[in-house]
């Protein structure tokens, strides 16, 4: 089984470790840079980006994921861990720094200037069958992407409608709802799969 990290600095790390389980992976926590040298795919957590942000720095853990990403590690972001993996960031804190990651814009908080949390569906594209339950918690939306970057869900009622909210460039992968709050494991199979193709 691929080995595949979560990045424990901050975050819903158990319930994204669970997931990938059950999706078939050797996933682990990692904390260290000895830790990232052993996996074969990295997820960014749910949490709070300025936090994990600050923690990268103080674990020494900026430099060896950035260099895992140039190298073609696959990484998945889920709502902090998308912030933590966008170019440019609206709204952030002007401290708060991310990964080398997706070519895109997005704006930190943006839903939470009509409601806090909500849930809708979600269809992804590239994977069969029913709509995600997509649960929102003062997630991000993409305003802009690059021209190498695929979007792969948007929202598609309510007062978001037509958000982005899942997009794939290469071999990273991010979403502003929370798979992993979810029995559904669709998305975290998905990242399995690439994980598996890129190793
Ligand atoms: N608002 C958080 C941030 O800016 C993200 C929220 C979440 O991950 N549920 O990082």
């Amino acid at each position: 089984a691929p080995v595949i990290g979560v990045l424990a600095l901050q975050g819903d790390v158990r319930e994204h470790v669970a997931a990938l389980a059950g999706a078939g992976a050797d996933a682990r926590p990692v904390r260290r840079a000895e830790e990232l040298d052993a996996v074969d795919g990295l997820v960014i957590p749910g949490g709070e980006s300025t936090t994990i942000s600050k923690l990268a720095d103080i674990f020494e853990l900026r430099d060896p994921i950035d260099k895992r990403i140039a190298g073609g590690m696959p990484v998945y972001g889920s709502c902090a861990g998308m912030i933590m993996l966008a170019g440019e960031v609206l709204d952030g804190r002007p401290d708060q720094r991310g990964f080398a990651g997706i070519e895109m814009t997005v704006r930190r908080n943006a839903f939470g200037r009509q409601v806090d949390s909500f849930e809708a569906p979600v269809r992804v594209a590239g994977i069969e069958g029913e709509p995600f339950h997509a649960v929102f918690i003062r997630a991000p939306w993409v305003e802009r992407v690059g021209d190498g970057v695929e979007v792969l869900g948007t929202v598609t009622e309510g007062p978001a409608a037509g958000r982005v909210v899942a997009v794939r460039q290469g071999n990273l992968l991010a979403t502003s709802f929370h798979p992993e709050l979810t029995g559904d494991r669709r998305l975290h199979a998905y990242f399995v799969e690439l994980v598996r193709a890129a190793a």
